[in-house]
């Protein structure tokens, strides 16, 4: 591959820059070269190519040390292999300080935005972090892929354009809910909430096993879904080196050129040398995550007045409980009453026996719940508390949806830098009266699972803002041009013809489901439009 070589020739007119090679860019990639096959497509990516195979998920790796290198070369600024917390460290993680905190705040794989003790400090979303590498955050997710629920759908864009565009993003992350075999404690887990929770939910959204964006090999292991999943042929053609499609790792745009309602092209360096570079596109995509998008725009003197505003993240309110012996014994006996005890008993041991959801309905259950079976306690557990088998301990996580506020932002910095050299971000966050009743609702909920399923092991916990790593908002779509939004429905930014934008941080609306999914489905739809444009031109 070209990408990190910078004597090679590099490609300096293209039909399509894509800036970003997390699920988002590859999804707008992919699109374009399957509509539009003669399109020169170059994605560049700020991050390092991790894996031979551009893209790869992380916990395809098999290697354990190889894999703990990938996410530490993931990492930004902070180049060392974090520990795990307990959700109770991470929630008191502001107590912390220096690289203690640093590990406590962050997931393998990614980076704080503002590493120091004393931006965390100044910061109301300190656990805010992104990934920096080929393939983003998309190399290093949990892959649950839930379509979002009635009031958090997009309600500006017609149901049946969003079925199809979400059908055609379940095919690319290859979504299935048979990723983990049939297991006693995974029956139990979803007998015991769907007692509680599938009288009050509609007949297509009952509880079930969470949709997850993995293939099942036939030898029984798991792919997880990254981006080179999504760029499908186009990784070959990467490999090949051919014109079509050219991805280039390290390599950071530091500023798009704009020429009235048009950008011309992009200003990139290639890090390792610090070689710079212009490229010219007929259309840019900057699908760079809900935090680098606005700052690439900001950098580039695009700031319409919702940029950075409107931010929103999910409520990370954690709990644990051992799944009871009774709880079991009643799963074991309907499984064996229905003659499917054999096969489950099989694979009981698994080490992960499944996640499952609890669907948002509005208003019935104004909460997405993700409920794992852990294989390892999070959780500092007294086990000899616990009876029964001591590996069947369930992550309960309600959350809540939060109010969408002007009032909270990202502030880019026009003198400071952050470790990349780009315009320093601060962000502006806070709750409101509204966002704590909706909290207290939700935690009423996961007491009432955590009950049922027998043995709680803690109060639940509220994890710091910027945690749940779904930041969306920062750039987000409307129907009007009215100074709420910063792209129309098709990701296009207002006032300029060939600029399109991706990501978590264009959703609009308030939503508690894990957000990739929707932000695909919505760059399938935007993709499509662009290879349409390109085509007419
Ligand atoms: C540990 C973890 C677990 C998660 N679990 C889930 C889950 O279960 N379900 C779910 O829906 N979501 C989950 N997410 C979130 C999910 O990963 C993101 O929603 C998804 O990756 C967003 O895709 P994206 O392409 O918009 O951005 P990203 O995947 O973040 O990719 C953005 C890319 O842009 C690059 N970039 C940034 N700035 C520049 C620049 N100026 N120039 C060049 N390149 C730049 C970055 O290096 C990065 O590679 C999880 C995330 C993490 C980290």
């Amino acid at each position: 591959m070209k990408n990190t070589d910078s004597e090679k020739e590099f490609t300096t007119n293209v039909d399509v820059l894509v800036v970003g090679s997390g699920p988002v860019g590859a999804t707008f990639a992919r699109i374009v070269a399957d509509q539009v096959p003669t399109a020169r497509i170059l994605m560049v990516d700020a991050g390092p190519q991790l894996t031979a195979r551009p893209g790869m998920h992380v916990k395809n790796i098999r290697d354990l040390e190889e894999l703990n290198q990938a996410q530490i070369r993931s990492q930004g600024p902070t180049q060392f292999k974090y520990n795990a917390p307990s959700f109770a460290e991470r929630a008191s993680a502001a107590s912390k300080r220096g690289r203690e905190r640093l590990e406590t705040l962050a997931r393998p794989g990614t980076h704080l935005i503002n590493p120091s003790d004393d931006d965390l400090d100044a910061s109301n979303m300190p656990a805010a972090a992104a990934a920096t590498n080929v393939g983003g955050a998309g190399a290093h997710w949990t892959c649950a892929c839930p379509r979002p629920g009635n009031i958090e759908r997009v309600s500006f864009i017609s149901q049946e354009e969003w079925e199809q565009a979400c059908t055609k993003a379940e095919q690319l992350l290859k979504v299935t809910c048979d990723a983990f075999p049939e297991s006693i404690a995974g029956f139990a887990i979803q007998q015991t909430l769907g007692e509680l929770y599938n009288p009050i939910l509609p007949e297509d959204l009952k509880v079930r096993a969470m949709p997850l964006a993995v293939q099942v090999r036939e030898d029984g292991t798991l792919y997880w879904t990254g981006p080179d999943v999504i760029l499908g042929p186009l990784v070959e053609s990467a490999s090949e080196g051919n014109n079509r499609f050219e991805l280039r790792a390290e390599t950071i745009c530091r500023r798009l050129l704009i020429d009235g309602d048009h950008i011309n092209g992009a200003e990139l360096e290639h890090l390792p040398s610090g070689k710079r570079e212009t490229v010219t596109a007929r259309i840019v995509v900057v699908a760079a995550d809900s935090l680098r998008t606005p700052q690439l725009l900001w950098a580039s003197g695009i700031r319409p007045r919702a940029l950075g505003h409107y931010i929103n993240d999910h409520i990370f309110n954690m709990a644990g409980v051992a799944l009871s012996e009774q709880i079991l014994e009643r799963a074991r006996s309907t499984l064996e009453a229905a003659g499917r005890l054999n096969e489950s008993k099989r694979l009981s041991s698994e080490s992960i026996i499944g996640v499952f959801r609890v669907p948002l309905h509005a208003p019935e259950h104004p909460f997405h719940a993700q409920v794992m079976h852990l294989d390892v306690s999070p959780i500092p557990v007294d086990r000899s508390q616990l009876r029964g088998d001591p590996r069947h301990i369930v992550g309960l996580g309600w959350i809540p949806l939060k109010e969408i506020r002007f009032e909270d932002y990202i502030e880019f910095s026009d003198t400071d830098t952050d470790y990349f050299g780009m315009p320093k971000m601060t962000i502006h966050y806070g709750f409101t009266e509204k966002d704590w009743a909706a909290l207290e609702a939700a935690r009423a909920e996961q007491r009432r699972a955590a009950a049922a399923f027998g043995q709680p092991l803690d109060t639940p916990q509220m994890m710091p803002p910027g945690t749940s790593l779904h930041y969306q908002g920062s750039m987000r779509m409307g129907e009007y041009d009215d100074g709420t939004s910063v792209c129309d429905s098709y990701s296009r930014v207002w006032g300029l013809q060939n600029l399109f934008i991706g990501g978590n941080g264009v959703i609009p609306t308030s939503t508690a489901c894990n957000p990739t999914l929707t932000s695909v489905a919505l760059a399938v739809r935007a993709a499509e439009k662009l290879a349409t444009i390109l085509q007419g031109t």
